[in-house]
């Protein structure tokens, strides 16, 4: 860190107004680079604020959400497994975290702490970086958190049908169930087999399960026709995944899980900061904690 961002708190401290306070909850949070990229975006805005990253246990979400408020802290991250707990706590929801029924960043409105869903926010900017996903016919694999919060946003921009392909085939079916009801977006839930084929009919395949993730030689089973269309892992570390390697051989542009990371971060540091962030300073950040 700097001698200006230090000044900067320094500064806050005797003159005020106090630093901004932020952090991450969940369990565990070690290894969650998050903090290393937040700290950096804002010593590069020049944003007088801090973020901690806080292991908070299953069955203390209520009072860690009663200590943020208390302690005044102006936003917070939230990651497995308190991303559906916490919404009960919260005193309002964004459309993207009431459709997606989870949270992964709160902001303060007033003294009202506020819910949102910047996990889909991001996966989608990754993609719109490429191609519009309006009208796109879109495969997810995986059914869990992740893919609930991108399914919801690719569908509030649009995509003209997603199908849901999940090992457990109920949790992809109740997706489906409930977004149905909300979006004009073609939904419908498959089971995901082993040999699973992924003929060149999808314009965008996204792989949003939580295989090979920290383990670089494991992937799904899945069977690739050759053809052009973009294909997204979510798994951000390694970075370059099995998913990633056989989709690319198949033709596929290809898009990693970094991005959604760094957009979804930069989302969320835009609405606590109100400054435009650098994404480059923020993957610079997350490439500098994964070689720690
Ligand atoms: P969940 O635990 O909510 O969901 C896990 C999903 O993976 C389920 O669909 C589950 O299927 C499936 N799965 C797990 N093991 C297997 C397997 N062996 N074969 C087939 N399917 C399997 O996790 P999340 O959705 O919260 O996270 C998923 C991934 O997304 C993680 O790697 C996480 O790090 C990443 N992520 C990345 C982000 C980014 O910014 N890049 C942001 C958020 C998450 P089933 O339902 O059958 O159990």
């Amino acid at each position: 860190m700097s001698d200006n961002y230090k000044t900067m708190g320094e500064r806050a401290l005797m003159h005020g107004p106090l630093e901004a306070l932020f952090c991450c909850i969940g369990d565990p949070v070690i290894g969650n680079p998050t903090q290393i990229m937040v700290e950096d975006a804002f010593e590069e805005i020049g944003f007088a604020g801090r973020y901690l990253t806080c292991t908070v246990a299953t069955g203390s979400v209520k009072e860690a959400i009663e200590g943020i408020k208390a302690l005044g802290f102006a936003g917070a991250n939230v990651t497995a497994p308190h991303k559906v707990e916490v919404i009960q706590y919260l005193d309002g929801l964004t459309e993207s975290a009431r459709l997606s029924g989870a949270v992964n960043c709160i902001y303060r409105e007033g003294d009202k702490l506020i819910g949102d869903n910047t996990d889909g926010k991001g996966f989608h900017t990754s993609i719109e970086l490429i191609k519009p996903v309006e009208g796109m016919k879109v495969l997810v694999l995986g059914a869990g958190g992740a893919a609930r919060a991108i399914i919801t946003e690719l569908a509030l921009h649009k995509a003209g049908s997603i199908t849901i392909a999940n090992r457990t085939l109920e949790k992809a079916q109740a997706i489906v169930d409930t977004l149905s009801k909300e979006v004009s977006t073609k939904l419908d839930a498959i089971k995901l087999e082993d040999h699973f084929a992924i003929d060149k009919s999808w314009d965008l395949v996204v792989q949003a399960t939580s295989v090979g993730l920290f383990a670089p030689q494991e992937g799904l089973d899945l069977v690739w026709e050759k053809g052009e269309r973009i294909a997204a892992d979510v798994v951000f570390n390694p970075i370059e995944t099995q998913f990633l390697k056989a989709a690319q051989k198949a033709g596929a542009t290809c898009v990693d899980g970094l991005g959604m990371l760094v957009y979804q971060g930069a989302i969320a540091i835009e609405k606590w900061s109100q400054r435009k962030t650098n994404f480059a300073t923020m993957k610079e950040a997350l490439e500098r904690a994964f070689s720690l």
